[in-house]
């Protein structure tokens, strides 16, 4: 039986988030992994840790991505209105939530206005914030072949940070978050996602402001699962096999 390791790296900067990025990846792989990780942050940095984890079992495989939707805008308050009414439509959820969760993602989500580290997790019933000072972070997901996938994504006009937010989505999914919210802190990325079971990942642009630097994640859960699904966020590796073009 093959080993796996996880591989996870994050570097900052002044105490600032620059990059983070994650692999799961067999014995044969993991030094040119580590490196890949090392050299990854495009920005600079004074901090970098590289973390490695044998897997204690192989990770499930999962066949399909979410299906990959891509939605254009020409501004951001018709991106937002159409994510808040889809959101109330298909799956129940309050879309003045919605709207409230927007807008905060993109005006700094965090204490004073700072980004978080990891995503909230808000119940989509009574709009209740259940982990306030503990952002969640997904991690222990992968593609089975990612140089394929990548490939494939490239061709068809999407960039590398859809392959890693699809992937993370497709684990959100399967963990049992119901819906998900997601602004990119990067000033120059003003594409963002919804996704759901049903919805699929749906790309949105523009979901912010052109040089905005907030960003953040919130994952809608309900009170009564979100200890089960904070667990499998945080343990069950997964890899997925193919996107769903
Ligand atoms: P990014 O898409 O990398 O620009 O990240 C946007 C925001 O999502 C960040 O500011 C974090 O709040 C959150 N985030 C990033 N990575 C994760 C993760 N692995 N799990 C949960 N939330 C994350």
């Amino acid at each position: 039986m093959k080993t796996f390791y996880s591989v996870r790296m994050r570097a900052a900067s002044g105490g600032r988030h620059v990059s983070g990025q994650e692999r799961i990846v067999t014995e044969d792989l993991l030094e040119e992994t580590i490196l890949e990780l090392h050299r990854r942050p495009k920005g600079e940095w004074d901090f970098q840790s590289i973390k490695v984890e044998k897997l204690s079992s192989p990770p499930e495989v999962v066949e399909r991505s979410l299906p990959l939707k891509d939605h254009r805008f020409s501004c951001v308050p018709l991106a937002h209105s159409f994510v808040s009414a889809l959101f109330e439509e298909k799956l129940g959820i309050d879309r003045s939530l919605v709207r409230r969760w927007l807008a905060k993602l993109t005006s700094g989500v965090g204490p004073g206005g700072q980004n978080l580290p990891g995503a909230l997790l808000v119940d989509p019933q009574t709009g209740e914030v259940l982990n306030g000072g503990n952002p969640v972070r997904t991690i222990l997901f992968d593609w089975l072949d990612r140089p394929r996938v990548k490939r494939l994504l490239l061709q068809r006009g999407f960039t590398e940070r859809t392959l890693d937010a699809l992937a993370l989505a497709t684990k959100n999914a399967l963990c049992g978050v119901e819906a998900e919210l997601c602004v990119s802190d990067d000033p120059d990325y003003t594409t963002g996602y919804a996704a759901s079971p049903e919805l699929g990942y749906l790309r949105v642009a523009p979901m912010k402001e052109k040089k905005s630097p907030f960003g953040g994640r919130v994952y809608f859960v309900r009170k009564e699962n979100a200890r089960r699904v904070v667990e499998c966020l945080r343990k069950r590796a997964v890899l997925i096999g193919e996107p769903n073009l």
